[in-house]
């Protein structure tokens, strides 16, 4: 049986980073810079009042004091928005808005609240050093300056700062477009009647669930039966649409598993036994260009490969480098048997033991059908292929899947948690 370490080694050489494109803000939101960006302008783009104020020499309001206030005449007002000011002369004040272009002659803004506030003359409380309250162009970004490196992802901070910087639509790497494909003739659309023998279909929903939590735009194609045209003319159709394909069922070896029988023959997916519980049986290749992962039907097994096999493989389309889930270890409070041979990822608990330490529990039934203690987990307890009983007090490694527990969780996690190489990356995105 192949090892699972090779299996996503093997995936990962397939596929590519995909090709750049300009997206608008909004669509870029959460991808990666295909490039780096330079500034083209200065933030600020020219000397600008922090505040809401006077623009005064500070030579003429030295003397200011609460009990002696000086008085200038106000000659004019700058409001944000304005085009170049007139100059200041020696002696006089100009009321300012925070934001408003900084006029030549004055050297310093006196705020609203050391002042009377006085529209025809001001009489000033206390005096001001040159230079203070006034934004200076270019003391964030100058012109030509490397501003956000190729791989950043574009949070609402970088969102921003493109903004600020004019750029409207910055070069990323695209979600990746994935066709989720569920195949079983047993199935119906969730909200109908169930007849005998029927279930709902729930993976369709679950894998597309978790494509979208990898960063993609999803279609869920349903309706396709255990039959081999069917089943066939539905993945040649939707193939020129997407970057990815992943199916589910129809990959062991009962008399109907449609995807293995078309595939297989075709020689175009791998199909192969992953040394692994749940989610032994796996297929994998590339078709015209596009990933096509098919993975067991089982929900548990169906969830367990995506965040295996297809998790990392759409991240690295994503051109997404950083750290994803943290893996630290945890201790497991439990006995849990695993089979010989093969790597167990069970369904567990994760919370902080009495000592402030990690501690797994179980999170129920470990079949790969039990997707409601699946539904209550927040990590994989990974049991190594040469481990086949773990007891209480035993040190695994967790892979933390849930964002919010997981968030919890991470305050104070030894650093050593996150591969060294994630590390690696994620300062080289500073
Ligand atoms: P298969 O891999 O097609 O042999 O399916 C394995 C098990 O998973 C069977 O019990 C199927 O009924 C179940 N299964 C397959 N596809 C789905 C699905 N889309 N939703 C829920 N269960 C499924
Ligand atoms: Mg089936």
């Amino acid at each position: 049986m192949k090892k699972v370490d090779e299996h996503i080694s093997d995936i990962l050489e397939s596929v590519a980073v995909l090709p750049a494109r300009r997206l608008p803000l909004a669509a870029a939101h959460g991808c990666a810079l295909a490039t780096d960006v330079r500034a083209t302008i200065a933030l600020p783009s020219f000397d600008n009042s922090a505040m809401d104020g006077y623009a005064v020499r500070a030579a003429d309001v030295e003397q200011a004091s609460p009990d002696a206030p000086v008085r200038l005449p106000v000659t004019g007002e700058i409001a944000a928005g304005a085009a170049l000011p007139d100059l200041v002369a020696p002696g006089t004040a100009v009321r300012i808005m925070t934001g408003a272009p900084f006029p030549p002659g004055a050297d310093t803004v006196i705020q609203l609240e050391w002042t009377d506030g006085g529209t025809e003359t001001v009489a000033v409380h206390q005096p001001a050093r040159r230079g203070l309250h006034i934004r200076r162009a270019g003391e964030d970004v100058t012109p030509g300056s490397l501003v956000l490196r190729a791989g950043s992802v574009l949070g609402s901070t970088q969102i921003g700062l493109l903004a600020a910087i004019n750029v409207a639509r910055p070069p990323v790497r695209p979600r990746p477009r994935v066709a989720v494909l569920s195949t079983g003739s047993e199935l119906v659309a969730v909200g109908n009647a169930v007849g005998p023998g029927q279930i709902v279909d729930s993976n369709s929903h679950a894998v597309a669930a978790a494509a979208r939590e990898a960063g993609c735009e999803v279609r869920r194609l349903t309706d396709v039966p255990d039959d081999p045209a069917q089943f066939e003319a539905a993945l040649r159709a939707i193939l020129p649409e997407v970057d990815a394909v992943v199916t589910t069922g129809g990959v062991s070896v009962g008399a109907h598993d449609v995807v293995k029988e078309v595939l297989a023959a075709t020689g175009e997916v791998r199909f192969e036994r992953i040394a692994m519980q749940p989610g032994q049986p796996q297929g994998f290749g590339v078709i015209d260009g596009v990933a096509v992962f098919t993975l067991p039907g089982n929900p548990v097994s169906a969830l367990v490969s995506f965040e295996l096999f297809v998790r990392p493989a759409l991240r690295r389309m994503r051109g997404l480098t950083g750290p994803d889930r943290p893996r630290p270890v945890v201790t497991v409070a439990e006995r849990f048997t695993s089979p010989p041979a093969k790597r167990s990822f069970l369904r567990v608990l994760v919370g902080r033991g009495a000592d402030g330490g990690l501690v797994a529990h179980s999170a129920g039934g470990q079949g790969s059908h039990h997707l409601s203690a699946a539904a209550g987990a927040n990590a994989l307890l990974v049991v190594p292929e040469d481990v086949t009983v773990v007891e209480p007090g035993d040190q695994l490694t967790a892979i933390l899947l849930a964002a919010d527990p997981a968030d919890d969780l991470l305050a104070g996690l030894a650093v050593d948690a996150v591969p060294a190489s994630a590390v690696a990356s994620l300062e080289a995105n500073v």
